[in-house]
């Protein structure tokens, strides 16, 4: 296809093929290369005033924006993700953003981000690249529905304030929450924020608020298996603990889910015993207040030993070890919720993806649509994944659309 002038189905002009992209987020954006890369006439339509505001925030600022050990087990449906990976690797994104003038680098654990270490330069080479390829970028054109034609090619979309666009493919990427995609029938997961906080019960962790552990956590279900473990650092908080670690774990929350925090996380359980045991032996003078000193946070040591309904006048040489040692490497905390919403990097739920082929993210149910980023239902661990996820099912969205329009505009439409 080069972009040339066609002669469109819908009537004697002639026509580029036309691809709208909804949203210009991450997805959005990087579908809008895609599509115009290979020659399709491409309008990008954005509610807010400006593209790729949520980009400007993304890892502190930073923009983590891919991670060099994704892979399709670090989302919710691994087998979906699976074939966008294929084709759209950590180098290939890397790359896909090197050819658009963007040097990145990646840190020890893989995060990748810009070199200069600024988000705008992310949202700044993306909206460069669109501009050089013709894109018609209309912001403030919020899409309240996307209709078939009434001449049966293509679709017509139409905006809150009354506005219409006629294209030939559409690409749904309008991020997580209540969507389109839904209203034209496709099936739906109930959205939930997940990479956020926890709250908790907040008896236990009075008095922790800002103290920060290196330690393991696990998700327990509500008849107490493990679901998901994590390693890292937790922030106990006013409400409950955040950190990164967390924010992983989020993404397992169940009604009745339960926090097991391993303070230990390098030591056996009887280790940990004998461990106090010999405590209890060579440090007999000190009070169970103190009895922590140098092995624990005093904060932390507090909130074990009320755990443990331990006074802390206790003389040493009466302390229980087993107890103590069990809470040690199993501090429970009931969790009551999620943080706020605000505080979400992603949304859980959405498009159902059996109702779309991830071969080129087209709607099983209305031909010529096709969806990419948070709008379907796919949801990543923290470290890039998320953007990740939103550039390659972008970039697949928006070939596949720009290629279906070709058919369209060439007449060679079944
Ligand atoms: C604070 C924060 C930090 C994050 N940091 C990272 C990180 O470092 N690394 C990482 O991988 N992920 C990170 N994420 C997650 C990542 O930002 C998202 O996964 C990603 O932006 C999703 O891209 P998207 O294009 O699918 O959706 P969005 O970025 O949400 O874009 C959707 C766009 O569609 C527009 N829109 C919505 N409805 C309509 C409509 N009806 N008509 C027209 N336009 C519409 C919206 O205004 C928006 O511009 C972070 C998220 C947050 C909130």
């Amino acid at each position: 296809m080069t972009g040339t002038a066609r002669q469109a189905t819908t009537g004697g002009n002639m026509e580029e093929p036309r691809v709208a992209i909804i949203g210009g987020g991450a997805a959005g954006l990087s579908a809008a290369v895609a599509a115009a890369r290979l020659g399709a006439a491409v309008t990008l339509l954005e509610a807010d005033a400006r593209v790729g505001k949520k980009i400007l925030v993304t890892g502190n600022g930073r923009c983590n924006l891919t991670n060099s050990s994704v892979s399709p087990s670090a989302y919710n449906h691994p087998e979906f993700v699976e074939q966008v990976l294929a084709g759209h690797s950590c180098d290939a994104i890397r790359s896909f953003f090197g050819g658009m003038g963007l040097l990145t680098y990646a840190d020890e654990e893989g995060r990748v981000y810009p070199v200069c270490n600024a988000a705008a330069s992310v949202l700044e080479v993306l909206r460069l690249e669109c501009g050089h390829l013709g894109v018609d970028t209309r912001c403030g054109f919020e899409v309240t529905g996307i209709a078939e034609a009434p001449d049966s090619a293509g679709f017509e979309v139409l905006s809150r304030d009354g506005g219409k666009l006629r294209a030939d493919a559409v690409v749904v990427t309008t991020g997580g929450g209540e969507s389109l995609l839904t209203a034209t029938g496709h099936g739906s997961v109930e959205c939930v924020p997940v990479l956020c906080p926890l709250k908790t019960e907040l008896e236990p962790i009075r008095g922790l608020s800002g103290v920060r552990v290196k330690c393991a956590a696990s998700i327990l279900s509500g008849d107490g298996e493990p679901v998901a473990t994590e390693r890292g650092e937790l922030l106990f908080r006013e409400y409950g603990v955040s950190g990164i670690m967390v924010f992983d774990l989020s993404r397992f929350l169940e009604r009745g889910s339960t926090l097991c925090v391993d303070f230990f996380p390098d030591m056996s359980a009887p280790d940990m015993r004998a461990l106090l045991s010999g405590r209890c032996t060579d440090l007999s003078w000190r009070t169970a207040q103190t009895f922590f000193d140098g092995m624990l946070h005093s904060r932390v040591a507090q909130a074990v030993l009320r755990a443990a309904r331990i006074d802390s006048k206790t003389p040493v040489a009466e302390l229980p070890c087993e107890p103590l040692a069990v809470i040690l490497k199993d501090f429970r905390l009931t969790i009551t919720g999620t943080g706020d919403a605000a505080q979400a990097q992603v949304t859980r739920g959405g498009a159902s993806v059996g109702d779309f082929d991830p071969h080129t993210m087209g709607s099983r149910l209305m031909p010529g649509l096709y969806a990419a980023g948070e709008a379907l239902d796919i949801d990543g661990r923290c470290g890039g994944y998320n953007l990740h996820w939103a550039w390659a099912s972008g970039i697949v969205a928006g070939q596949s659309a720009a290629r279906l329009a070709e058919t369209c505009a060439t007449g060679d439409y079944e």
